[in-house]
């Protein structure tokens, strides 16, 4: 992304190990995330930078301390690269692990890519997958993975109320993610029509159309007043944030991974809402081997919210599709 709005693709080197606990991958699928849309639209400085953070791919070459992937193996790697060892990724936070690499500095939206860490990042499948089931180990790499974390964090449980915020990607695997941990009551917050059908279909019981002040009211209402026990955020606005905060009971938990923008919570309201807020860059890694399962055993079907397909030499037209919102997510093809 050469400035806001500007993307095209170019040769650039072929990226090479640099350091022995480096692998080398040839990316199979990658696509571009809402959040690659914040630079796109001039919220985020951009300056020549290359992009993209999703990826799956075969290993194409490991370096001499790499002991967990090799050669030929199909991988699926976060958003963030991770040792696996530190404490903090092992109390299940690789995305602020102490060694984080972020794969956006990166720049996966590319037919090779260099993956820092590569024993603590990546996960190997057992076999190469079945062709339809790429797109929903790309989910894994991060929409799903980000769905789910704020699945965990908003404490979805069995036979709970879950209100989710957003009707992006991340949302919509945040919806899938509560009906896999098993919640009672879904409600979507949508005003597209393809949104809410996909919502239902990943098991959503509930559609609200409202946001703001009506959506708080409709949430309040379908829940006798109290709110819902979890509520996700996956927008990272003003409002968006206030609408999950207000959304939520008394005890409830907010489950927040929308990147923020700008976001200022007003402490007396933060302080008599009495919610539980926790979220941040999701920890996709701690996921990832139980979400790659569910999808090998085709329980879930995440690689739904790609819509659109696009070769990667034409990711502009993939960037301005989900700008314009014609797509949900658009996959590139490598
Ligand atoms: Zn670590």
């Amino acid at each position: 992304m050469h400035s806001p709005g500007n993307v095209s693709v170019q040769d650039r080197p072929d990226p090479t190990i640099e350091k022995p606990t480096d692998a080398i991958i040839r990316i199979a699928a990658t696509c571009v995330c809402g959040s690659d849309l914040w630079p796109y639209r001039g919220a985020n400085d951009v300056d020549n930078a290359p992009m993209g953070h999703e990826y799956v791919g075969y290993v194409q070459e490991v370096g001499a301390d790499v002991r967990t992937v090799k050669v030929g193996d199909f991988v699926v790697g976060s958003f963030m690269a991770s040792d696996n060892t530190c404490e903090i990724c092992k109390a299940g936070y690789q995305s602020r692990c102490v060694h984080v690499v972020g794969m956006g500095g990166v720049g996966t939206q590319a037919e090779y890519a260099r993956i820092p860490w590569a024993d603590g990042t990546l996960v190997a499948t057992p076999e190469p997958p079945a062709e339809d089931l790429i797109p929903s180990y790309l989910a894994a790499s991060d929409v799903l993975g980000t769905g789910w974390f704020a699945a965990d964090a908003a404490q979805v449980r069995p036979g709970k109320t879950v209100a989710v915020v957003g009707d992006g990607a991340v949302g919509l695997l945040g919806v899938l993610a509560a009906q896999q941990m098993g919640a009672e009551r879904i409600i979507a917050m949508s005003r597209h029509a393809d949104r809410q059908a996909l919502a239902r279909e990943f098991g959503a019981t509930d559609i609200v159309a409202e946001r703001g002040d009506e959506g708080v009211a409709a949430i309040r209402e379908m829940t006798g007043g109290l709110g819902a026990h979890s509520v996700i955020e996956a927008v990272g606005t003003q409002e968006s944030m206030m609408q999950a905060v207000r959304s939520t009971r008394a005890g409830g938990h907010v489950g927040f991974v929308g990147v923020s923008h700008d976001v200022e919570l007003p402490g007396n309201k933060l302080f008599y809402s009495a919610v539980h807020l926790h979220g941040g860059p999701a920890p996709v890694r701690r996921f990832l081997p139980d979400l790659m399962d569910r999808i090998a055993n085709r329980m879930i079907d995440p690689g739904k919210v790609f819509d659109m397909r696009i070769p990667l030499e034409q990711a502009a037209d993939a960037y301005r599709a989900m700008d314009q919102r014609e797509a949900i997510k658009v996959l590139l093809t490598v």
